[in-house]
This record gives C-alpha cells, structure tokens and sequence, in this order.
C-alpha cells in the first residue's frame, strides 16, 4: 500500500496544507493532541531518522523551525517538537515525521515525565555504553 504521507506531499491525498518547500511539507495532524498540531515530513520517503540522509534532515528541521516560528507567532502558543521512530516510540505512520503542537491553555499536552534522579554509577555506566 502507498504511503500515506507520500500520497499527501505529492497532492494525491487531501491534507490541511500549512506550508510547503522544495523539501518539505507541512499539514495539520487529524488527530490533534492540541489545536493546531502540526506535521511536517519530507516530500522524499524515508521511513525513520535512521533512514534520512542528514541533507534533508537540515531541510526538514528548517522547515519545523518555520512552522515553529509562525505557531508562535499567530497562536502566541508555546511549542512542543516531538518525533517518534520505531513501534515503542509510538510511531504510527512510516513516514518521518515532526509534530509541532502548540501549547496554550487550556489546551495543555503533558508528553512526557521524567524519571527520579539516576544514581551516579548509572548515568557512568550508560555512559560509557553510549559515548561515541
Ligand atoms: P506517529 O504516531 O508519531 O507516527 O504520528 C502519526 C500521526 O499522523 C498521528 O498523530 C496521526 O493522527 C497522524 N495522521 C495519520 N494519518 C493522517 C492523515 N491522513 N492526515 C493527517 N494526519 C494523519
Ligand atoms: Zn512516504
């Protein structure tokens, strides 16, 4: 089946156009977490940030900030960026994809909480996995 978010950028599906580049697109989420949620993908396929060479990842980062910006500007919302890869991150759609949901009461998203405080030895350990 053709993806979804393909068949939007390229105009064969609808969607509620925001803003659109060269690069990238911009429509609103229909499933909003707040008024005004807003995607913005990649007019080229690529199905997570693990795929997208780093080129068009500037270009579609640019394109959030855009959306960003404007969100803020005639919303007067703060601004939450979130993006998803992989089933337990909670990614639906194979497409990459930025959400860009204003925050305004008392449209208010909690999206996240973080945990207590990490032992020392933890964050060390981690780390030292990590680090590259
Ligand atoms: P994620 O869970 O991060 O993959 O987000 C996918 C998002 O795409 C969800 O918030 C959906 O509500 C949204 N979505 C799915 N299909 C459409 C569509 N046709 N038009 C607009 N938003 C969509
Ligand atoms: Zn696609």
């Amino acid at each position: 089946m053709a993806c979804i978010f393909c068949e939007i950028a390229a105009g064969r599906a609808p969607s509620y156009k925001i803003y659109e580049d060269a690069d990238s697109f911009a429509f609103l989420d229909i499933n909003p977490a707040a008024p005004g949620h807003t995607l913005v993908v990649p007019k080229s396929h690529a199905a997570m940030i693990f795929d997208i060479d780093e080129l068009s990842l500037r270009r579609l980062t640019s394109a959030v900030k855009h959306v960003a910006d404007r969100i803020r500007k005639v919303m007067g919302a703060d601004v939450s960026v979130l993006q998803n890869n992989g089933r337990l991150a909670g990614q639906g759609v194979d497409h990459v994809h930025f959400h860009v949901i204003p925050q305004k009461m008392p449209h208010v998203v909690r999206l996240g909480h973080m945990g207590p405080r990490a032992p020392d030895e933890d964050l060390k350990a981690m780390t030292e996995q990590l680090k590259f």
